[in-house]
C-alpha cells in the first residue's frame, strides 16, 4: 500500500473552518519562520478518508476479532473508560498546575490519583501505590529500585535478585537494568521450587537482595508453595516482588499484600480497562507494603485534614521521579472509572471468567495439543505443537480463519509452545469458533504437513523474513 505522500497532488486540501484565532506563525518572530512550507501531502478528505480507513482494516485489533495472544491480555475494555478520560476536564489540565502551588484548581484530578491509590490498596493489600511508572516493565524497574533502596537504607549492598525460569521476560531485563546480579532457579513440575530456592539463597547467602515472582507464572499457572517461599526470602530480610501484570486472574480472589509480599506492580493496560497494544500508553502502578513506603517515587498525592489534595516532594528517602509528572493520567483515569463500574463483585467475577474461560478452552483442546500441565490453570494455559507440527505453522493457519494467534515460543521452557489467554470477555461462542478452527488446522496439518507451511493466503502480507526484518530495517520511504 502506498503512503499518503504518493497521493498528494499540489492544491488540494480538505475543507476547514477558518479561526479567528492568531495562528502560531502570527505570534513568532519571522527569524525563527521557516522560508518553504514544509513538504506535507496535499490530499482531498475523501482520499484521506480512504487511506486511513483502509490502512486501519490491514490492522488486526480486538475490535474485530479474538485475540487469544497469552501474557497479553488483549481483552475488550469498554468504551465508557475511553470516554470518562476523554472529558475536557482531564484533557485541558496542565500537568504543571498542581505542582506550581495551584493545586486549587486541579483537586478533581488530584483526588482521582488519590482515589485510585486507595482502590489499588484495597484491591492488593498494600500500603500505598505510586501510579507514575508508564508501562508494566517501567513498574518492574520502580519497584527493584525500592528494593535496592531499602537495603542501602539498612547500610547493606546487595547484589542478587532470585528469580525463577517461568518468571515474564521483562522481570530479569528490568533487574539488570537496575544493576542487579540475576540468579535463575528452574522450576519443578510449573512451580518455584523451595529446595532450589533454598540452594539458591545458601550459594548467596547475604548478598539476596530479592526474588521477583510472576504470579500466576508464564505456564498460566498459581504458585503452590507462595507461604514457604515467602519465609524463606523474610528470614534473610530479603524482600518479596509480586509482578501482578495479570492481576485479572486473582481479582478479589486473593491480594498479595496478605500473602506477605513486599511490592507489586500492575498492568492497568491488561487488567483495568485501557486496551493494550501499539505500544501505549499504558501504566504500571507500583504498590508497597509499610516497609517500602519511605522509598516510593515523588510526588505524592496527600489528601490534608481539610479535605484537599496536595502533591508532596520532599520525602528524603525517596529513589525520586520514575518517569514525568504522575505517570500516564490518562490511563489512570480509566482505571478509576472501570474499577467503580465493576465494583468489588464485578471485579471478581472478571477473575472468575478469565479462569473459567482458559479452563475450557484448555479442556476442550485436550486432545488436540499437548498439554504439559494438567492441573487447572489461571487465566491462560501453555501448550506444545503436536507432535511433527510447528507452533509457528499452527499460529500463520489461525490468522487464515479470522483469529489472532496464540503467543508462540514463550515460555521458552516449553518446546513448540503455544500459551493462549482467551481472557473474561469472550463469549462461549467464540470460544468454540476458536476450538473448532484449531482442530480443522491440526487435522490439515496431521494429513499434509506443507498445507500449513504456505499459510497465511489470505491477508495483505504472507511469511516475512524476520531476521532481514530485524537486521535491515528500513523505516523511511523515497520520496519522490
Ligand atoms: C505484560 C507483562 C509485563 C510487561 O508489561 P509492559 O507494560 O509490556 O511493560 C510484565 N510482566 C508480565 C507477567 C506481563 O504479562
Amino acid at each position: 500500500m502506498n503512503t499518503i505522500f504518493a497521493k498528494s497532488a499540489p492544491g488540494r486540501c480538505a475543507a476547514v473552518i477558518e479561526s479567528q484565532a492568531p495562528t502560531a506563525s502570527a505570534m513568532l518572530p519571522a527569524t525563527l519562520l521557516r522560508a518553504r512550507p514544509p513538504r506535507l501531502p496535499e490530499c482531498s478528505e475523501l482520499d484521506i478518508v480512504r487511506h486511513f480507513t483502509n490502512l486501519s482494516k490491514q490492522n488486526f485489533n480486538v475490535d474485530a476479532n479474538f485475540y487469544p495472544l497469552g501474557s497479553c491480555t488483549m481483552k475488550y475494555n469498554p468504551k465508557f473508560t475511553e470516554y470518562v478520560a476523554a472529558l475536557p476536564g482531564f484533557t485541558q489540565l496542565h500537568p504543571l498546575l498542581a505542582q506550581l502551588g495551584d493545586a486549587g484548581r486541579a483537586q478533581g484530578a488530584l483526588r482521582c490519583l488519590y482515589e485510585t491509590e486507595r482502590l489499588l490498596c484495597e484491591i492488593t493489600g498494600m500500603e500505598a501505590f505510586s501510579l507514575q511508572p508508564m508501562a508494566g516493565a517501567n513498574g518492574e524497574f520502580a519497584g527493584i529500585s525500592l528494593i535496592a533502596a531499602y537495603h542501602k537504607a539498612k547500610g547493606r549492598s546487595r547484589r542478587v535478585l532470585i528469580i525463577p525460569d517461568s518468571a515474564h521476560g521483562t522481570n530479569p531485563a528490568s533487574a539488570a537494568l537496575a544493576g542487579f546480579d540475576i540468579v535463575n532457579i528452574e522450576s519443578r513440575d510449573g512451580m518455584v521450587d523451595p529446595q532450589a530456592l533454598a540452594d539458591a539463597i545458601a550459594a548467596h547467602n547475604d548478598n539476596v537482595a530479592g526474588l521477583m515472582m510472576t504470579c500466576p507464572n508464564t505456564l498460566g499457572l498459581m504458585e503452590t508453595h507462595l507461604p514457604a517461599i515467602v519465609r524463606q526470602l523474610h528470614d534473610i530480610d530479603a524482600l518479596l516482588y509480586y509482578d501482578g501484570a495479570n492481576m485479572n486472574a486473582i481479582l478479589g480472589k486473593m491480594r498479595v499484600g496478605d500473602a506477605g509480599f513486599d511490592v507489586v506492580h500492575l498492568n492497568p493496560h491488561k487488567t483495568f480497562g485501557t486496551p493494550h497494544g501499539g505500544g501505549g500508553p499504558g501504566s504500571g502502578p507500583v504498590g508497597v507494603n509499610a516497609r517500602l513506603m519511605p522509598f516510593l517515587p515523588v510526588p505524592r498525592v496527600e489528601k490534608q485534614p481539610d479535605g484537599n489534595y496536595r502533591l508532596n516532594d520532599a520525602l528524603p528517602q525517596s529513589i525520586g521521579h520514575i518517569a514525568p509528572f504522575y505517570g500516564n493520567f490518562g490511563v489512570t483515569v480509566k482505571a478509576l472509572a472501570y474499577i467503580l463500574r465493576l465494583g468489588g463483585e464485578g471485579l471478581e467475577r472478571v477473575a472468575e471468567y478469565a479462569v473459567l474461560n482458559a479452563n475450557y478452552l484448555k479442556k476442550r483442546l485436550e486432545d488436540v495439543l499437548d498439554i504439559p500441565f494438567s492441573r487447572l490453570c489461571a487465566h491462560e494455559f501453555v501448550a506444545s505443537a503436536p507432535e511433527g507440527m510447528h507452533a509457528l505453522d499452527i499460529a500463520k493457519a489461525l490468522l487464515d480463519r479470522g483469529f489472532h494467534a496464540p503467543t508462540i515460543y514463550f515460555p521458552l521452557i516449553v518446546k513448540e509452545c503455544l500459551m493462549t489467554e482467551p481472557t473474561e470477555t469472550e463469549s462461549k461462542e467464540t470460544l468454540d469458533a476458536y476450538v473448532e478452527a484449531l482442530r480443522d488446522i491440526v487435522s490439515r496439518g496431521r494429513d499434509n504437513p506443507h498445507a500449513l507451511a504456505e499459510t497465511p493466503t489470505t491477508l495483505p502480507a504472507r511469511r516475512f523474513d524476520e531476521t532481514a526484518a530485524a537486521r535491515r530495517i528500513r523505516l523511511t520511504e523515497d520520496m519522490v
